[in-house]
């Protein structure tokens, strides 16, 4: 468990496997009558494995970041308010967003600080009458991995479903619909130093130590939902049975990354404890209570780093 006075994290990693039972959270389209196929992907030694893709559970962790955020107070830009998906992109065509600055941009959005966004470069164009604009881009500081079936541990059920057509002529539409079950291997990376940082050009956006860490703990609350509460594709009626939760998180709390290791290896937590060290620690889950209580203590009980250049021992070391 992660001590009562605070700790500082420069990164930290959720390596996780999760059961869930008959669900349909990744799609990939239709083919004929089958309605939605499963997502898959062939791993290296050729075996096939189920495959829930990482862009949407990093939309689930965006929309309930969101809700966190606005409910703690921190500002959000007029996109990621309508849950745009393209954030602060979306608006730089109108006036009031035009020639604002990337530290402007992280200070009025604390979606667009976590979750990034990118606004492509543009030449002026004399015949359009536009201007130029240069590219401004952050990248995203909470990454998601496929959620991969383990080998053998991983199977599909085709149901039959029928809807009623509008009229009694139509008849009947016959449709078939994949529930799969499975355990699943699924990495999270949560880089906390970016926290108001301006990562493309490592300038610090957002000084105040108070608004860095509210912004952290709303990230850091959306994760532990995000995995307590699964949500993906078909969820009004194929809603996951979680089962099983277990893994490690591993915190640096000093400069450098904190280590990743997948539940695709069996004696991945073993291997994980095995790389604790005064900055690198890891604290191992076997249930979804124990997950939930080492989340609930970094919640409460951690601080995004500072850039090193930003620290008040740094500079004053450098004044010397
Ligand atoms: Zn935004």
């Amino acid at each position: 468990m992660p001590q009562p006075s605070t700790l500082s994290m420069y990164e930290l990693t959720i390596n996780a496997r999760v059961s869930w039972q008959a669900h349909s959270l990744s799609t990939a389209g239709t083919n004929g009558s089958n309605k939605v196929m499963s997502r898959r992907q062939i791993l290296a030694d050729g075996s096939e494995a189920d495959a829930c893709s990482g862009s949407i559970a990093k939309h689930h962790h965006a929309e309930l970041l969101a809700e966190y955020l606005a409910a703690t107070g921190i500002p959000l830009c007029q996109a990621c308010r309508h849950r745009d998906g393209r954030r602060v992109a979306a608006l730089v065509e109108r006036p009031e967003y035009k020639n604002l600055s990337i530290e402007q941009i992280l200070q009025g959005c604390g979606l667009c600080d976590a979750h990034g966004f990118l606004v492509t470069a543009k030449n002026a164009n004399s015949h359009q009458g536009t201007e130029a604009r240069s590219k401004l881009t952050k990248h995203s500081l909470v990454e998601f991995s496929f959620a991969l079936g383990l080998p053998g541990r991983a199977q599909e059920t085709l149901h039959l479903f029928t809807r009623s057509g509008e009229s009694k002529d139509e008849g009947q539409m016959l449709m078939k619909i994949p529930a799969r079950s499975g355990d699943f291997a699924l990495l999270v990376r949560y880089t906390s130093v970016g926290i108001g940082v301006d990562t493309y050009r490592w300038q610090v956006a957002i000084i105040d130590e108070q608004q860095r860490r509210n912004r952290h703990r709303a990230i850091l609350s959306a994760l532990r939902d995000a995995l307590l509460s699964p949500d993906g594709a078909m969820t009004a009626t194929m809603l996951p049975h979680l089962t099983g939760l277990e893994g490690a998180i591993v915190v640096q709390s000093d400069v450098g990354r904190a280590p990743m290791y997948s539940a695709l290896k069996e004696d991945f937590v073993t291997r994980l404890v095995a790389m604790q060290s005064d900055t690198c620690l890891v604290y191992p889950f076997a249930t979804v209570d124990a997950f939930h209580a080492i989340m609930q203590d970094l919640i409460t009980s951690s601080d995004p780093y500072l850039p090193a250049s930003y620290r008040p021992e740094q500079q004053q070391e450098g004044d010397k």
